[in-house]
């Protein structure tokens, strides 16, 4: 026997209507790129989709069709969310942090119809624009006044096209399960992979933000998502600030610390999330002003693991509570969250530092275990490590048009295999203390420590090289080149390091180059990464 319930679809139009019915009064700060602040209402925002949907439709983008962003966090990228998902369409955040290879391939594959581009990555654009194979229509995120001078062709204006149309719209009815957003993913060995989003899966990981032991995002915050829209779609913040008629502040492209105390400050932001590098810069920034952060209650650190010096710093310093988070672009990205239980609040021996420093407890709606190399699950006992597997209905169970041979990350029950190497205490608090994937992240960004291999191996001067992730005090982790020397050629590090220029972008060349007379291998001759990062643990670069 079926509920008698009435079946209403999940979907992301559903979101915006809701704030612009119920938040109406309620604003999107955004610092803009071309300069000044904008500030507007979710009740004008929500007019400003239905003509944003109008116009994708003008431009001859129909439900299923792939419409591309390079931009960073502001009204216009928020209003493309809604607009695109609401009437059927996927959006697809394109990180300009990549490299142009890869921002091609990633274009490409995802077959995007129309992009939309800032002011500040219309070069990026122009750079690969005769490879794009698909797109027929590039919109610059602007007015008339700040169009640029630029070779690209087919290109509109974001005003000039709002302009021309009007403000009503018929929102489609919408399958929750249908696509809804695409981001790549490039934590993961060989091409950039796609995660593709459901209206479904948005709306419940949305909820998921908003509860209590999520982000518990609610109407009483404001919040400032300092992670890029182009990163897991900022960690959900726009859709569930959205959802909970949070007021809602952009940062635009200023991420330095003086640009964000500064509106923390003014907008009286109370909750914010980023990566560890970010906060660096905002609080070395609040040391250098004496500035403090009078209306700032938590912020939420996640996508590299959070040093203990930087909980200290917010609570002791800025009276701000800082939470550690841990997902992936595969899981929408929430999966744990590091609040304290009850039971160790009341336990008056517990060093609670102990637990804040870990990845945080499972939310309900992912589900959570560590494995062995068999699959086997390991107990949860604090101590056993092991690959750590999740499902649940906001974590991908595939990657958009991958490519059949590649190696699957799923097992045989359908669980996603996340490459991390985690514990899980009885608490309930999971530690990432390793990754088996081949990736380095630094700032947030990921780097191929395969693709540093290869390049570093076609110099004559090594025979064997290994890339390895050395702690970073700014930017989390940084890579380290391992060379065997090749017998016959001399080269200085300085030299091995300069085939990489013009091979990959400035911030993946490795910090250094280390010498060793082999490289550890297991038996069958695999690389042994672990023995490699155990044999350098503690290392510092000379800078
Ligand atoms: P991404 O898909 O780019 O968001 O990256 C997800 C990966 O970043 C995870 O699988 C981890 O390897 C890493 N990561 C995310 N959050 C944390 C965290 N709090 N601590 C350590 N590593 C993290």
């Amino acid at each position: 026997m079926h509920g008698l319930m009435m079946e209403r679809a999940l979907t992301i139009s559903s979101l915006i209507e809701h704030a612009a019915k119920f938040h109406k009064n309620t604003e999107i700060v955004s610092r803009t790129v071309e300069g000044p602040i904008h500030r507007y209402t979710y009740g004008e925002a929500y007019r400003r989709v239905n003509q944003l949907a109008n116009v994708l439709k003008n431009l001859g983008v129909s439900e299923g069709d792939r419409v591309g962003t390079l931009a960073w966090n502001g009204y216009r990228h928020f209003e493309l969310y809604f607009a695109v998902s609401g009437m059927g369409s996927i959006c697809h955040t394109i990180n300009p942090r990549l490299f142009p290879e890869q921002i091609t391939y990633i274009i490409n594959h995802a077959n995007d119809k129309v992009i939309f581009c800032d002011l500040t990555f219309v070069p990026v654009l122009e750079s690969l624009a005769e490879q794009l194979v698909d797109v027929h229509a590039i919109v610059i995120m602007t007015d008339m006044e700040h169009m640029p001078e630029t070779q690209l062709s087919n290109i509109y204006c974001y005003e000039e096209l709002m302009d021309s149309t009007t403000d009503e719209f018929e929102w489609p009815e919408i399958d929750e399960l249908q696509a809804s957003s695409l981001c790549y993913s490039s934590g993961t060995t060989g091409s950039p992979k796609g995660v593709l989003y459901s209206h479904r899966s948005t709306v419940l990981h949305s909820f998921a933000v908003c509860s209590a032991d999520g982000l518990a995002i609610s109407g009483r915050d404001t919040v400032l998502p300092v992670v890029p829209m182009f990163h897991v779609n900022a960690w959900g913040m726009p859709y569930a600030s959205t959802m909970a008629g949070a007021k809602l502040v952009f940062p635009g492209g200023a991420m330095d610390g003086k640009s964000l105390a500064e509106l923390l400050i003014d907008e009286k932001v109370t909750f914010t999330g980023g990566v560890p590098t970010v906060w660096l810069m905002l609080l070395q920034h609040l040391k250098e002003t004496g500035k403090t952060l009078p209306h700032l209650q938590r912020t939420v650190v996640g996508g590299s693991a959070l040093p203990q010096s930087m909980i200290e710093t917010f609570e002791n310093d800025y009276d701000v509570a800082c939470i550690h988070a841990w997902g992936m672009t595969e899981m929408s990205p929430l999966g744990t969250v590091g609040h304290m239980t009850h039971a160790l609040l009341e336990d008056q021996d517990t060093d609670l530092m102990r637990y804040k420093v870990k990845q945080g407890r499972v939310l309900y709606g992912v589900d959570m275990k560590i494995v062995n190399d068999d699959g086997t699950p390991l107990p949860q006992d604090g101590e056993a490590f092991g690959e750590l597997c999740v499902r649940g209905p906001w974590v991908t169970n595939g990657y958009f048009e991958d490519d059949p041979t590649s190696a699957s990350s799923f097992d045989n029950e359908n669980w996603f295999r996340t490459g991390d190497v985690a514990t899980i205490d009885p608490h309930g608090y999971m530690e990432v203390v390793d990754r088996s994937k081949d990736v380095i992240k630094s700032g947030g960004e990921w780097i191929s420590s395969i693709e540093l291999e290869n390049i570093a191996i076609g110099h004559a001067a090594v025979a064997e090289a290994a890339v390895i992730g050395i702690e970073h005090e700014k930017w989390g982790e940084r890579p380290l080149l391992v060379c065997v020397k090749a017998d016959d050629i001399n080269a200085s590090g300085e030299e091995i390091l300069s085939i990489y220029e013009g091979k990959v972008a400035q911030w993946c060349i490795p910090n250094a180059v280390e010498f060793l007379d082999e490289l550890p291998h297991t038996a069958t001759g695999k690389l042994q990464k672990l023995t490699l990062r155990e044999h350098f643990k503690g290392y510092r670069f000379a800078d």
